[in-house]
């Protein structure tokens, strides 16, 4: 049975940099002939959105924007060259909307990294609204049978966290630091690593962070707002204090960044996933050399990270909490996840949209 969609839909609109969403009434948008139209059931909250409110990053941003880039909903129209998805089906919305195709990185499966890339909530509007549209090629399948509101922040920060322990190189077995565990890709972050046989040290502040990290799997959790040195604590909870085989790093604070290779074991790597203003990393030379320590960045995921992180999710490995909340609550989320000395959020918000 066809939907009926209607003109017009509700949606959280930022029309100035630095926000707040104006919560109103807007057209719902006509997909193009390579495109689907998702309506949305649930979306997660990621930092990233609150950064784009904010004009942390030196990208361009669509004004007035919709933001929001972790959308699970239905499939209600599609244009006659969509292929690979139907109407009815359940799909993903990530922050990558759409890449070229064409260019040698999309080529080569890193279509992140395609110059002409269109990114959900930032470049185009997001899955803050009722209905949004996706390229067909680039919106992620979802199996019927999982929960809609559950399964929503793996198409952001579920494929992230995968991807990043990926580009890590750590093996089954090996002490992955994960830094920001107590936030939406954090407490993902160590249900993955478990999941890939990964042991996980939880960085993060504060006790209900703690008790959350705790209940993942984390083996030690170190409370970087109490820790008197904590490259030592760090440290002390890796196998033989030889340091973490991999560093996870997902804060939203630049600190992390430039403490990492102190308590990075020797041929250890660093993956830099988490994206705060203004920061940068900085390792003294001499130690990076001499421990052989890998630095490098991780963005999102390719098309086939997105069908893996939802596998592992629809297998039942991925357990991570999240609360839920109606779309018209965006402003009051924004404000818990906002932080002086960390936010407030442990675990993910899930926006419920409006039927
Ligand atoms: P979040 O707010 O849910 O979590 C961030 C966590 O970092 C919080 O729990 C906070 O307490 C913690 N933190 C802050 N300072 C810390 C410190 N010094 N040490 C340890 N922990 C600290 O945010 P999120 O939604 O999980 O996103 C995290 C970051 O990742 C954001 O910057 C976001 O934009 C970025 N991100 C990057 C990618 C990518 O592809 N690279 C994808 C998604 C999100
Ligand atoms: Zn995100």
């Amino acid at each position: 049975m066809a939907h009926s969609i209607p003109k017009m839909q509700w949606a959280q609109v930022v029309e100035k940099k630095g926000g707040p969403p104006i919560y109103k009434q807007i057209p719902v948008p006509t997909p193009g002939p390579d495109e689907v139209l998702v309506k949305v059931k649930y979306t997660g909250v990621c930092h990233t959105d609150l950064h784009a409110m904010k004009g942390d990053w030196p990208l361009p941003l669509k004004l007035p924007l919709v933001g929001g880039h972790e959308g699970a909903g239905i499939v209600v129209a599609k244009g006659d060259l969509a292929q690979g998805i139907e109407i009815g089906d359940h799909a993903g919305i990530k922050w990558l909307n759409s890449s070229c195709l064409t260019c040698e990185f999309c080529k080569t499966a890193d279509e992140p990294l395609c110059t002409e890339a269109q990114l959900s909530g930032y470049t185009v509007d997001g899955t803050f609204q009722q209905y949004v549209i996706g390229k067909a090629a680039h919106v992620t399948k979802l199996p019927d049978n999982v929960a809609l509101d559950a399964i929503a922040p793996i198409l952001c920060a579920g494929i992230t966290v995968y991807k990043g322990l990926k580009e890590s190189g750590a093996r089954p077995g090996q002490t992955v630091a994960i830094v920001g565990a107590g936030g939406g890709l954090g407490s993902l972050a160590q249900q993955y690593a478990k999941a890939m046989g990964l042991r996980v040290i939880a960085i993060d502040g504060g006790d209900e962070k703690r008790a959350m990290c705790e209940k993942l799997g984390s083996e030690v959790y170190v409370d970087f707002t109490k820790s008197k040195d904590l490259v030592a604590d760090v440290k002390a909870a890796t196998p033989e204090g030889l340091g973490a085989h991999a560093v996870l790093l997902l804060a939203v604070s630049e600190k992390p960044f430039q403490q990492a290779v102190a308590y990075a074991r020797s041929r250890g790597s660093i993956v830099a996933i988490g994206l705060p203003a203004n920061a940068f990393l900085k390792a003294p030379v001499f130690e990076t050399v001499v421990k052989m320590i890998n630095i490098k960045g991780s963005y999102v995921g390719n098309r086939q990270d997105g069908v893996e992180a939802v596998d592992f999710f629809a297998r039942g490995l991925i357990n991570a909490p999240f609360k839920t909340a109606p779309l018209e609550d965006l402003p009051k989320i924004f404000e818990l996840m906002d932080f002086t000395e960390h936010g407030k959020i442990a675990g993910r918000y899930v926006l419920e949209i409006p039927e």
